[in-house]
């Protein structure tokens, strides 16, 4: 016998009833939620389960207000009797997801067909503030937004996308330049407080996540760099992201250049980030152009008429060559820019950073290197499909933010 063979699975491993009973749950709920209405004899047919099973489990999931009863009915095309049509209630729970902003938190509650039915955004606790003060925040923010909108479903789940390290197995989160912001239970704490499960997710892996999954053929290896306050990337190898042994995988901004002087916020010199950061470039560009040119790359640009300043110009091209390491290291198939406001509606930086990446990257100008331009509401919907995966499957909403 092969002894580096896998044991055999015991076969003595029961199934309970209570299994089969959430087994023909999921199937039902799957069937409504993929075909629309059905009468009971329709899900019968479609599911293949007696026509007594179909009655009880329709009866439970009435019960417990997952599928509602609107009073039409239904007569078959083929003849027969007619039957009541049942309808999967997508707004019977809701999903929370929480983003962290420049100076706020953005709360948007969403239903199970994946639509936004509540945002709202709110001052984020002082930055000298305990970090209890930012789970009292978000559960405050929560319970205003409910409040708002009693139209909304139970929240089933929230998930919370973090800047800095997080653990997403144990729900902590670090924040490396703040004393005693170690190893926070940012996710127990607020599964606690909640009563729901609680997932957190870093920001721009969130940003990744919500790229991937909004492809309609999503690919197995990504990237995506992230410019921000900070300057930061996210990867996936074969469908699975990278987090790191520590969980701070992706500090690509503090990835030192030869030649810059600036001291980065981390306390080194020359870190990329210095160079590329958000707040670096609205400084340097107001203090050359003159004036504000407002809060984003896209209003830089509008700002400049048509031509990028030599300062971004030059943050483009540089961020492109830090990008190509990752690209030669890892060969992704698709190469995203963006996830956060400031590069939101950008044009001429993107082409400026995808020109130069297919530059810099092996094999030269490869045609094969997708590099596509992403939204903020990517890094959301991110956020959104952490919180659901915190549900059983047949419960997930559609992984495209709807609005
Ligand atoms: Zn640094």
């Amino acid at each position: 016998m092969d002894e580096n063979a896998p044991a055999p699975t015991a076969v003595s491993e029961r199934i309970s009833t209570s299994d089969i009973r959430e087994a023909n749950v999921a199937a039902l709920c799957t069937l409504l939620r993929e075909n629309g209405d059905m009468t009971r004899a329709d899900l019968g047919r479609a599911s293949g389960l007696t026509r007594p099973t179909v009655m009880a489990v329709v009866k439970r999931l009435l019960a417990q207000g997952w599928v509602t009863e609107p009073g039409e009915i239904r007569v078959p095309a083929g003849g027969g009797r007619p039957g009541s049509l049942l309808r999967f209630r997508a707004g019977a729970r809701v999903l929370g997801a929480v983003r962290f902003r420049a100076g706020a938190l953005e709360t948007v509650l969403v239903d199970l067909t994946g639509t936004v039915v509540a945002r709202s955004v709110a001052a984020r606790p002082a930055e000298d503030a305990p970090w209890t003060a930012l789970t009292e925040a978000v559960v405050r923010q929560l319970t205003e937004l409910r409040a708002a909108h009693p139209e909304a479903g139970p929240l089933a789940a929230l998930a919370l996308g973090l800047p800095g390290s997080v653990d997403r197995v144990h729900g902590r989160w670090s924040r490396p330049r703040r004393d005693g912001w170690q190893d926070l239970p940012v996710g127990p704490r607020l599964s606690e407080l909640l009563g729901v499960p609680v997932g957190v997710v870093n920001i721009v892996a969130a940003a990744l996540i919500g790229s991937v999954t909004r492809e309609p053929v999503p690919p197995a290896s990504a990237c995506l760099v992230y410019v921000g306050a900070g300057v930061g990337c996210a990867t996936a190898v074969r469908g699975k992201l990278v987090d790191g042994a520590t969980g701070s995988a992706g500090e690509l901004g503090h990835c030192r250049l030869p030649g810059l002087t600036t001291v980065c916020r981390c306390g080194r010199v020359g870190c990329l980030e210095t160079v590329t950061s958000a707040g670096h470039l609205r400084r340097q560009y107001s203090r050359l152009a003159g004036g504000d040119p407002g809060a984003t790359l896209a209003d830089i640009e509008r700002h400049t008429g048509g031509g990028l300043p030599e300062v971004v110009d030059e943050a483009a091209d540089r961020l492109a060559l830090a990008a190509s390491w990752l690209v030669n290291t890892i060969n992704p198939a698709v190469v995203y820019l963006g996830g956060n406001p400031f590069t939101d509606a950008s044009t001429l930086f993107v082409d400026r950073f995808a020109g130069a990446l297919r530059e810099y990257a092996y094999p030269p100008d490869a045609d094969g290197l997708a590099v596509r331009a992403v939204n903020s509401e990517a890094t959301l919907s991110g956020v959104v499909h952490v919180a659901g995966e915190l549900l059983p499957p047949f419960l997930r909403p559609a992984l495209r933010l709807a609005h």
